[in-house]
């Protein structure tokens, strides 16, 4: 059995490492374009997906979210924060006017704890903010996990090939072509619905922030494992600007300085920006047949995870292997 990935971002790499796991004698090529610069590495990595993210039903998009932080979870307990880039971590979320914006039903059946902030947790953060809660979470840093992933992956006879894919007809000689390539997808696919959302965060040194810190104003403050912390944000929609935007970088510093008076002593790293693959209608995990005069493969679509692909990588690409199991059943032959 011959299976290609196209895709070395989070979602390319989890799918690898779960084929892996599950189908032992497949001879397994990673195909990308970039492994470095990507979408994947400008993200924070804190585990948390928004009322805008969707799923094929409501139930398997639940299970997409509780895949996921199990596969987590065990990694956190199973290696050290600095080797894997996966950690628990703790959060908070306030606003200042509605009670729903820190409510996320999504998140509260996964997560240990989900409660309101205390009075004195109101104190953690300089605003008058009415509603808070509090939960704990994992956080996932590609800028280590990644590497992990790809060396774990060299350990178990993965053939890691910087390629760029015009064409899923250049790939028919595989059995199974899993299509991880986020907003590549729009060109590879021609599919329309594939609209980038902009998002601009400012890295920063700040080792004594130790939890997250959300508010209503998407201004956001995710610290990592290594003493940086994410500062952000930004949601531009249908926008493909990928240099940094001084007006942005600008706000952004203003409103979590505003949030947490601390920042200001914080040294900064760099700037960044990244485009995320946001998918209208929702994530698209899927079987296609293509063929042609040089043979046929079967495509499995797992791209479009937009703001939370970080989060929910493992369990689409769980659901995405399934696919191809129940499409082996049916077709009655064996993997
Ligand atoms: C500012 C910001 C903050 C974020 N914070 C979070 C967060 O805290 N939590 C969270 O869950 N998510 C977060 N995200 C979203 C997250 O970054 C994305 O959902 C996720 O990284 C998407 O991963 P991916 O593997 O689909 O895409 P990518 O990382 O873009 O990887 C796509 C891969 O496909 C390859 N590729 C594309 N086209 C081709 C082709 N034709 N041929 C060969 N290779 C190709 C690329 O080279 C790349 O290797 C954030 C995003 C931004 C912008």
């Amino acid at each position: 059995m011959k299976i290609a990935i196209v895709g070395g971002g989070i979602v390319g790499l989890t799918t690898a490492l779960k084929l892996h796991r599950e189908f032992r004698n497949c001879e397994i090529t990673v195909l990308a374009e970039n492994y470095d610069d990507l979408v994947s590495h400008i993200a924070a990595g804190f585990f948390r997906v928004g009322h805008t993210y969707y799923g094929p039903t409501e139930e398997i998009k639940k299970k997409w979210i509780s895949d996921s932080y199990s596969y987590y979870t065990e990694i956190s307990k199973k290696f050290e924060p600095i080797q894997a880039g996966v950690a628990e971590s703790e959060a908070y979320m306030f606003s200042s006017f509605n009670p729903d914006i820190v409510q996320n039903k999504l998140m509260e059946q996964v997560v240990p704890i989900y409660r309101k902030t205390t009075d004195e947790e109101f104190n953690l953060i300089n605003k008058n903010s009415k509603y808070g809660c509090y939960f704990s979470t994992i956080l996932i840093q590609n800028q280590y996990h990644l590497p992990w992933a790809r060396n774990k992956l060299k350990e178990e006879g993965t053939n890691l090939v910087t390629k760029t894919i015009k064409s899923f007809n250049e790939l028919v000689d595989y059995d199974f072509i899993f299509n991880c390539s986020g907003l590549g997808a729009k060109k590879l696919c021609n599919d329309k619905k594939m609209i980038p959302i902009r998002g601009q965060v400012i890295k920063v040194y700040a080792p004594w922030v130790k939890a997250t810190f959300y508010n209503e104003t998407d201004t956001y403050i995710i610290p990592g494992i290594d003493g940086t912390c994410t500062l952000g944000g930004t949601r531009n929609f249908e926008t493909f600007r990928k240099t940094v935007c001084p007006h942005d970088a600008k706000s952004i510093r203003e409103r979590c300085e505003e949030l947490l008076p601390s920042l200001s002593k914080a040294k900064t790293l760099k700037h960044a920006v990244g485009l995320r693959p946001h998918r209208e209608g929702g994530v698209r995990v899927e079987i296609e047949k293509i063929s042609n005069d040089r043979g046929k493969a079967v495509i499995v679509h797992n791209y479009g995870h937009g703001g939370y692909g970080v989060t929910t990588a493992p369990g689409t690409a769980q659901y995405a292997i399934e696919l191809v199991q129940n499409y082996h059943k049916s077709s009655n032959s064996k993997l």
